[in-house]
């Protein structure tokens, strides 16, 4: 495994396990195997209702909680300073871990103006000690212009959308300017398509590795944190087999020439749903 320092010195797995759309039925036992096959961070959200069996995953793990990194978010209903700290008392009973590795904003949700007041209960959080580094999610270069002029503690991380389909070059430069690391969701693009670009599956050919595989490669080299989610123990696995090999230039700009701004999610500035 890789690591990537953050601006405050902090470590994270360069590659860590998504659990977005994880049922509670499956998520001790999935995550299980993520930490059996060597994943040492976990992505999750109080949005996602999977935080408890998170954290009875890692208590069952025998892993020692400094080897492990956990991320959880705080949802678009709690923003504020008041129901932000709320937020994080739930989200740190549900994991039941003392001190949380990394807490994002998780929407910008701009219609509501609440996300520099909801980003200084984080820094409040931090200053606390009760959590090691804090970030945001799905923030466009406006709302981190915005945020930069109104903090105190940068974020370490924003964790965007990005995958070969929408490889997000202005925000990844003025995130890189600003000494903010990138982290991507849906890096595989939720699998489809993207699978079976050509270019995909020869470089897949040439590596004699998974389409997947070779698009988490590229992130890793792009210096980007990923964070792909499968509950299919084989996929777990391939995804993070992915540090024995090397994609050279010419192998990264044909990737590089696959953007076509494709989002499959929403932007940011559409995603202000508050329930
Ligand atoms: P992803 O790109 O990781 O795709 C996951 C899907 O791709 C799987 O459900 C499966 O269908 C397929 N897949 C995975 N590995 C595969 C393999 N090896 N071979 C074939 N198919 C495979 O998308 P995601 O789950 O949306 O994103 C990853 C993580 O990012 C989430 O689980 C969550 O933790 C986080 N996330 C964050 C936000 C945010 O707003 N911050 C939004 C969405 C997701």
């Amino acid at each position: 495994m890789q690591y990537k320092t953050f601006n405050n010195g902090v470590t994270i797995p360069q590659l860590g396990y998504g659990v977005y759309k994880v049922t509670e039925d499956d998520i001790v036992s999935v995550t299980s195997i993520a930490l059996e096959s060597g994943y040492r961070s976990i992505d999750t959200a109080q949005y996602y209702n999977n935080e408890r069996g998170v954290g009875a995953a890692f208590k069952n793990s025998g892993i020692s909680r400094d080897e492990l990194f956990i991320t959880t978010k705080v949802w678009n209903s709690h923003q504020g300073y008041d129901k932000t700290m709320q937020a994080f008392e739930t989200s740190m009973k549900e994991l039941d871990i003392e001190q949380l590795d990394m807490y994002l904003v998780h929407w910008p949700a701009p219609e509501h103006d609440l996300y520099i007041e909801t980003y200084q209960a984080l820094e409040q959080l931090y200053k606390d000690g009760r959590v090691r580094a804090i970030g945001v999610s799905n923030f466009e270069i406006n709302h981190l212009e915005r945020l930069l002029d109104h903090c105190d503690i940068p974020p370490v991380v924003n964790q965007i959308e990005c995958h070969p389909y929408l490889q997000q070059r202005n925000l990844k430069d003025f995130c890189k300017n600003n000494d903010i690391l990138i982290e991507a969701w849906g890096p595989l693009r939720r699998g489809g398509t993207l699978f079976e670009e050509p270019i995909i599956t020869q470089l897949a050919a040439k590596y004699d590795k998974t389409p997947a595989q070779i698009i988490l490669r590229w992130h890793i080299q792009e210096d980007t944190i990923v964070i792909p989610k499968s509950v299919t123990p084989s996929r777990i696995k391939e995804n993070i087999n992915v540090f024995d090999f090397s994609l050279t230039k010419e192998d990264m700009d044909a990737i590089y020439s696959l953007d076509r701004n494709e989002r499959m999610g929403r932007h940011p500035n559409d995603m202000n749903i508050m329930e």
